[in-house]
């Protein structure tokens, strides 16, 4: 009997990671190959040209351990090796399900208020145009992929009391969408009534096990909060607090809405002092132009726009 010890590349959640498969080799007779290399590979699915170069190196190394394990001792019976070929895939298995790719510990995911009112999806008072529900099944795939990757998930909340200064109802004469000019210069957009506390316009339309932490704001009556790290009045939320306790340095961003809230949140993540990455593909804006220049403000002040996710970029943050 042999210990042995073989890196494999192999493709969980679109990123390649090694796994190390270990094996008690008991193989005591010559036998099927074939069948060992079929039980292998069947749980061996790496999608490209490089790493199917690897795995098949890997592979061969394996076989020769095999035959050389065999010319040692020539007897024992088939049912030695098809247990070796059990304990493997079972191990294997194992190794695919404990062993995610871990993506670096001091990077984390900013979900901004992915929450009823501003969806379609469910109706929301103030919906953002295309958050119908495969925008939100989208969000949630990708969500649990990072959190499967290791990173911790903050989702931020607007959670706002019922005499919220930007609700167009608690203004005399006032309408939705209308604007307001405030005392200290400041112009005001006023919403119609959206994400009051309690409410179901206000949850959080993700599995909540993939959330690590929920970051409210917008509770002070007297101020607005577009941003997840601090209101307009400059009072902290719990978001940077929570990051800097768990020596978060990068941020993935998205949500909605990208030309108010996305966008208040990475500028004051980049002001902050984080790496901001904003996946583009997972925002969606109250108007699009605002929303092209948003982006394009964002890129200019330090953050990195990517498209769509990609979990192989992930991995060299
Ligand atoms: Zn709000």
């Amino acid at each position: 009997m042999k210990r042995s010890e073989l890196i494999w590349p192999v493709q969980t959640d679109s990123i390649c990671s090694y796994i190390s498969l270990q094996g008690d080799i008991r193989t005591r007779q010559p036998t099927n190959f074939g069948m060992m290399f079929l039980e292998l590979r069947s749980v061996t699915v790496c999608g490209r040209q490089k790493q199917r170069r690897a795995h098949f190196n890997a592979a061969a190394n394996f076989e020769s351990e095999i035959r050389s394990e065999m010319e040692q001792n020539k007897r024992g019976t088939m049912h030695s090796l098809i247990a070796t070929i059990c304990t493997i895939t079972i191990f294997f298995g194992l190794s695919l399900a404990a062993s995610p790719a871990r993506a670096k510990e001091s990077v984390a995911v900013v979900v901004v208020d992915v929450q009823g009112d501003f969806t379609t999806a469910r109706n929301g008072s103030l919906a953002v145009p295309n958050t119908d529900q495969s925008y939100l099944e989208n969000v949630s795939k990708v969500t649990e992929r990072l959190k499967k990757s290791g990173l911790p998930v903050y989702a931020t909340q607007d959670w706002h009391p019922a005499n919220h200064m930007s609700f167009a109802s608690n203004h005399n004469g006032k309408k939705s969408f209308d604007t307001i000019n405030l005392s200290d210069g400041r112009i005001q957009v006023l919403w119609p009534t959206h994400c009051l506390q309690e409410t179901d316009g206000a949850k959080i339309l993700l599995n909540q096990a993939l959330i690590t932490k929920v970051v409210r704001k917008g509770m002070d009556p007297k101020f607005d909060s577009y941003s997840g790290f601090m209101d307009d009045g400059g009072a902290k939320t719990e978001l940077d607090k929570a990051l800097k306790a768990a020596d978060i340095k990068t941020l993935i961003v998205y949500g909605v809405a990208t030309d108010y809230c996305v966008k208040a949140t990475v500028l004051d993540g980049l002001k902050e002092g984080y790496n901001v990455y904003v996946v583009s593909d997972l925002c969606r804006g109250v108007d699009a132009e605002a929303s092209k220049a948003a982006l394009e403000e964002m890129k200019q002040k330090g953050a990195t726009i990517w498209n769509s996710l990609d979990m192989e970029k992930i991995k060299e943050l």
